[in-house]
């Protein structure tokens, strides 16, 4: 992969700071964007660089277009043409029912996990569609398994965004096949990582793992490892697809 340039969003931390790591120890540079979090931003990318890879770290809300628009131009004057895009970036919210969520709520949940997803994926198709003069490129997609099983009792807004992430994978997939692009999406299961907290919820690893046929979280490591595969060469013949990294569940 060497010289090729991947923009991970939400790449400062778990799932996504995975994907830059493991990207840029196979020869990836790669653009690690965050939100708000610098230091991990910032501590990642000094890593990457102490092991001998390239990697620059870009502030921006994917919910927030001005934010896309500059991130994805921070990107083409540190490393020019985009060669591939993970949509990582996402969130969730407290638990609750679907009649104790208001509208700000799901705003929020949507702006970050759907709108920004699009965003996103629009400018990189921009950069990378042979209809606009590129040499192809690579999306992949972060939904969730909980778009299957739905959430319920704790954040149905969430498992329906990712929904929207299949069935967005599926329809842009179509949309650019002809154009040189494949796009993808991995559906993780229980994952180890900081989001459980972030929802309020830090037990959640402890309380679920029992309901995983194979009996334990996954490692942030086993996602993006799965998400390498689709971003490389050997993936060349998969698009539209959406492949389940959850230990059977
Ligand atoms: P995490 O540990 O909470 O890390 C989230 C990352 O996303 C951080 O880098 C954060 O940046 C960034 N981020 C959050 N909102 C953003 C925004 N609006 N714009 C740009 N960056 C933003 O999350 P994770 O568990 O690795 O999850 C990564 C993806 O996997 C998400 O899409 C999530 O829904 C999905 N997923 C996770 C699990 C799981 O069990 N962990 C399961 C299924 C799916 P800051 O540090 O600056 O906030």
């Amino acid at each position: 992969m060497s010289g090729r340039t991947l923009l991970v969003t939400g790449g400062s931390r778990g799932i996504g700071a995975a994907v830059a790591r493991i990207a840029a120890s196979r020869g990836w540079r790669v653009a690690v964007n965050y939100a708000v979090n610098e230091a991990a931003a910032t501590a990642l990318v000094r890593s990457i660089g102490e092991a001998g890879g390239e990697a620059v770290a870009v502030k921006g809300d994917v919910g927030v277009e001005a934010d896309v628009l500059r991130m994805f131009e921070a990107v083409d004057t540190a490393f020019g043409p985009l060669d591939a895009l993970v949509n990582n970036a996402g969130v969730v919210d407290r638990k609750a029912r679907v009649d104790e969520m208001d509208a700000a709520r799901l705003e929020r949940m949507f702006r970050a996990n759907v709108v920004g997803s699009f965003l996103c994926a629009g400018q990189a198709v921009r950069r990378m569609s042979t209809r606009y003069g590129g040499r192809g490129g690579v999306i992949v997609n972060v939904s969730s398994v909980a778009a299957v099983h739905g959430s319920p009792g704790e954040y149905v807004d969430y498992a329906a965004s990712k929904g929207a992430i299949d069935s967005f994978t599926v329809g842009l997939a179509r949309e650019v096949a002809e154009e040189g692009i494949r796009v993808n999406a991995v559906r993780p299961g229980l994952i180890g990582t900081e989001i459980h907290a972030s929802g309020g919820q830090p037990d959640r690893l402890e309380r679920l793992r029992g309901l995983v046929p194979m009996k334990r979280e996954g490692e942030a490591d086993e996602v993006a490892h799965a998400i390498l595969w689709l971003l490389s060469d050997e993936a060349s013949y998969t698009t539209g697809a959406i492949l389940n990294v959850s230990g059977g569940r």
